[in-house]
């Protein structure tokens, strides 16, 4: 029996902040795991987030950048002390003077706000951390009793549930970050706040205005609107967060798993990658260890089918930005080994569409190598090297290498492509590693392509004399795209490589 014992197959995403700003962070995450770099919009000046990202693409050209834009979300502004406690029972002012943040009143960043609330409405600050009332509205300021005490610190959110906010995804401002972020080029752009398809039509469309047309669009759901419209959005998105620091105060909190559930399973049968988000690891911000109860939770997320896990806090501005994404590792490559397998039947659409026919294809050829041994007669079996199967994927845009990890077969998944591009959104799909191939020309003929693979795997240490080989690829790229899966061993690759040596 083959196992993945050891490999890391879920993805991670840090958000980078203060606290991992530097070269020297970004190549240590890196090298404890992290494949996508998030930079959030919603904190720093255009300035500082372009250079961050230029500093992402200097420090590792392969990782993958997310630039994420915050929609119609309401902060708080700055805390003179950086925080401050409220204590249940006091009055608090939410104010749209700009004014130094304390113990009695902070400004908060909607300037409409006063003209939106009236008594009684509920507000939560700090993802749900602190609850308040409101009392009355005076002019500029909103004054409400503290129903829940609690810390508060600059530039944390503030959510209405239940109030509905005529502002969408994208503001103002999002518009403004948006012609920065289609000249940065990221891999993926994630949207806040969206509430229907339309919102990410929108978007697409200023990137598209703006000339980029190719950067992959994440869905946050973090609204109860999302939620309800989430079958369009899925459709108008290229990638999925379920942004739960939002959602569970939006929704109440005992309702977030399962929509979490319902939303991987969905995202997962489309093909799309899922991200898990917000608080998996959040006592990390200020402990080295993580609580059983969030190991619990990522180790959860991934068997549910989550492609990544994402940490906020814990890698902008946490202590232990190194710890949290090593803890995750750990669970992740743990989880590895524990994950039952698939039912593809269940992850097939209808009707099923080809490339999706292949991903099926190659689960059920891995079930069937990894129980049946090499091929060959029990004799020649046992003279032969030890021996590991691999799935060999030739993609350009990424979709093959999509629809095989979505079956989750129980090995490991080699993507080659030619596209730089390709190769890092891949960062962001479960258990696919992506390798470059230059120059491998989608027009070569098959078997000049797998040659020219395998040579690069077998470069990188990455090809044992007894594997064998369960590879997607196409008879004639310019006349159709994916629709072969074929299986070869090591030996007859390298007896190809001969050949094609003595040809030259
Ligand atoms: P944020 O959104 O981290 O941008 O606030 C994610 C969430 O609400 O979970
Ligand atoms: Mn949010």
């Amino acid at each position: 029996m083959i196992t993945n014992k050891g490999s890391r197959r879920s993805k991670i995403v840090c958000t980078l902040g203060p606290a991992s700003s530097t070269t020297e962070m970004i190549k240590a995450l890196a090298g404890r795991g992290m494949d996508v770099c998030r930079i959030n919009f919603a904190y720093g000046t255009v300035g500082e987030n372009e250079a961050l990202f230029k500093r992402v693409r200097e420090s590792d050209p392969a990782l993958a950048l997310m630039c994420d834009i915050q929609g119609p979300k309401i902060r708080i502004g700055e805390v003179g002390t950086g925080e401050a406690a409220l204590e249940t029972g006091q009055d608090f002012i939410l104010t749209a003077d700009a004014v130094t943040g304390d113990s009695n009143r902070v400004t908060v960043s909607r300037k409409a706000l006063p003209g939106e609330v009236k008594p009684g409405d509920r507000i939560y600050l700090s993802d749900g951390l602190v609850a308040l009332v409101v009392l009355e509205v005076a002019g500029d300021d909103i004054r409400c009793k503290v129903t829940m005490g609690g810390i508060i610190s600059s530039m944390k959110g503030v959510n209405l549930p239940g109030i509905d906010l005529a502002e969408r995804v994208p503001t103002e401002k999002d518009a403004a970050d948006l012609q920065v972020i289609a000249a940065l080029d990221p891999e993926y752009a994630a949207i806040s706040f969206v509430k229907d398809a339309s919102d990410m039509i929108r978007t697409r469309d200023i990137l598209a205005d703006a000339g980029n047309g190719r950067i992959k669009l994440v869905a946050k759901i973090e609204h109860p609107a999302a939620l309800k419209n989430f079958d369009a959005i899925l459709e108008a998105s290229d990638a999925i967060i379920v942004g739960r620091g939002s959602l569970g105060v939006e929704v109440p909190f005992e309702k977030l798993i399962p929509e979490q559930k319902r939303i991987i399973k969905k995202s997962n049968r489309a093909g799309k990658p899922v991200i898990v988000a917000t608080q998996m690891l959040e006592s990390m911000v200020t402990a080295p260890v993580p609580t059983r109860a969030e190991v619990s939770d990522v180790f959860n997320a991934i068997e549910d089918g989550a492609d990544a896990v994402m940490l906020s806090s814990e890698t902008s501005s946490g202590k232990y930005p190194l710890n949290a994404v090593e803890a995750m590792s750990r669970i992740i490559q743990v989880s590895g080994e524990y994950i039952p397998p698939r039912n593809p039947y269940e992850y097939d659409t209808r009707p099923i569409e080809k490339t999706e026919i292949i991903g099926h294809l190659v689960y059920d050829a891995c079930r069937e190598l990894s129980q049946s041994g090499a091929p060959g007669s029990p004799a020649e079996q046992a003279s032969q090297p030890a021996r590991e199967v691999k799935i060999l994927t030739f993609t350009h845009t990424g979709l093959t290498a999509r629809m095989v990890s979505k079956y989750r077969p129980p090995l490991p998944i080699v993507a080659f492509t030619p596209e730089q591009r390709t190769a890092r959104e891949l960062r962001l799909v479960w258990g696919v590693h992506a390798v470059l191939v230059p120059g491998s020309d989608p027009g070569e003929i098959m078997s000049r392509r797998l040659v020219a693979a395998v040579k690069a795997l077998a470069d990188g240490g990455g090809v044992g004399e007894g594997d064998t080989f369960i590879i997607t690829g196409n008879l004639d790229y310019a006349l159709a795209k994916t629709n072969l899966v074929s299986i070869f061993t090591a030996r007859e690759v390298f007896d190809m490589m001969e050949g094609a040596g003595q040809d030259a």
